[in-house]
């Protein structure tokens, strides 16, 4: 293992721009490009690019250490034109290195890992494979940021993430991982409204609904979008399965729309949502290959919440096609054509500014520049497995002192996961198999 990686694996580092995956795995090889993810997408999220405005050095600092690791000959951070100041920082740090800037236009999912690779180098992910397999590893920028503490000795225990929506001060703030949602809200001011409100947690559309805030943040958290409980996409979220399933088979008129702007679809993988709705109305979840028209489905949602004019979910009908699929233990055979982009891909973009209309969020989109202050919370609650693999387990107990990167919770060896460390200097109130409760001292 590459000194790097192994500094990357004792600081628990993850992709903080996805499920979690533990960072010195991805690095842990031999690849000939290193893209940096800034190309962030989510509607009212401001994370990455405030991240990128205030700590351009630390980002470019880990482009470099990961190029170093993977012995990349191209490293390429991925950015949106319309962050002008950013991308003006960057032009003047990367002036006389081998890094280079692709700007990318204000679309949905500009950030999807197959979209920045395919606008960025021209590369199509091979069905069924990894970035790696075209030689890419692809890191989102708060990854990189913290490859850079890493490398200094300093572990993950905080996480960049943007309030918006009902809130009085929307903002985007650095917090320690494990801070209950509630201490953020106030910390924000509070919500706008006294009526019931929900957390579009991660993004309005690819998030997960939240009601409980006392739910701690973890490593992956990227922001919060608060929306009175009457919003459209908290009744969309809402649907059962059942109620999903039994609207669609009978509305669904087949007009295509949710394939025609599958980005997936367009990038010319064989993925068809408007089939697994068919199959829907026609073989219930019995028809295996109707299903098969959904495996290479990202989850975006841009077909429930953006192209059907039913309002119906192809997304969740092809979130539950691969799940038969797995669970019958079914294989999936890709066509034996070639994988290329079709004709419309480039003129079939979503806009952020159409998307965010759509969705019913244009009055919330507020501002949410970096909030300088330090925030520091009464207590964390650190999960311990905050990544993709086994959890953490504790090695401390109750009652103990523990300081800031220590660590708390261990991967044991030969396992996949994140090492998880303490977040705040304070008092250990409770370990359980999934939480570390640390009180502040
Ligand atoms: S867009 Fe909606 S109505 Fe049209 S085919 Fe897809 S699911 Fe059916
Ligand atoms: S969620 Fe819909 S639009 Fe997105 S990849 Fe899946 S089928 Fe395509």
């Amino acid at each position: 293992m590459h000194p790097i990686v192994k500094k990357v694996q004792d600081a628990g580092v993850v992709g903080a721009g996805g499920a979690g995956f533990p960072a010195h795995l991805k690095y842990n090889t031999n690849a000939e490009i290193v893209l940096a993810n800034g190309a962030e997408c989510e509607p009212l999220l401001y994370k990455d690019k405030e991240l990128m405005r205030l700590f351009p050095n630390e980002v470019k600092k880990g482009m470099e250490l990961v190029a170093k690791a993977v012995s990349a000959s191209r490293s390429i951070l991925g950015v949106k034109s319309k962050n002008k100041d950013v991308i003006g920082q960057f032009r003047g740090l990367f002036g006389g290195t081998k890094h280079e800037i692709f700007e990318m236009g204000d679309y949905y999912p500009a950030g999807d890992e197959y979209v920045l690779i395919y606008e960025a180098v021209g590369r199509l992910v091979p069905y069924g494979g990894y970035p790696i397999h075209i030689g890419c590893v692809v890191s989102n920028v708060e990854t990189l940021l913290n490859v850079a503490l890493a490398d200094s000795g300093v572990p993950v225990t905080e996480t960049f993430l943007t309030v918006n929506g009902v809130i009085k001060n929307p903002m985007t703030i650095k917090v320690p991982i494990g801070t209950p949602l509630n201490e953020i809200i106030e910390f924000a001011g509070g919500l706008t409204t006294s009526e019931p409100v929900a957390a579009l947690a991660g993004g309005a559309m690819m998030g997960q609904l939240q009601t409980d805030f006392t739910l701690p943040v973890t490593k992956t958290s990227a922001g919060f979008i608060f929306v009175p409980m009457d919003h459209t996409l908290v009744r969309r979220r809402s649907e059962s399965l059942s109620e999903m399933k039994k609207i669609g088979q009978s509305a669904c008129d087949q007009c295509t729309y949710c394939t025609e702007f599958c980005p997936r679809y367009l990038l010319g993988y064989h993925i068809e949502p408007h089939k697994v709705m068919r199959s829907l109305g026609f073989a219930g979840e019995k028809d295996d290959f109707w299903g098969n028209y959904a495996v290479n489905c990202c989850e975006c949602n841009l077909c429930s919440l953006y192209a059907c004019p039913e309002d119906l979910d192809p997304k969740q009908a092809c979130v539950r096609s691969k799940k038969n699929i797995k669970l019958k233990g079914l294989s999936y055979t890709p066509p034996e054509t070639e994988l290329a982009a079709h004709p419309m891909q480039e003129h079939r973009k979503v806009s952020i500014h159409k998307l965010t209309r759509k969705l019913g969020l244009l009055p919330y989109n507020q501002k949410a520049d970096f909030h300088l202050d330090r925030f520091i919370p009464t207590h964390v609650n650190i999960p311990l497995s905050q990544h993709i693999g086994v959890p953490a387990t504790p090695i401390v107990n109750e009652g103990s002192e523990v300081s800031i990167g220590q660590m708390i919770g261990q991967i044991p060896d030969g396992e996949m996961g994140a090492h998880v460390h303490a977040s705040i200097n304070g008092l250990v109130k409770s370990v359980t198999n999934d939480n570390i409760m640390i009180e502040a001292k």
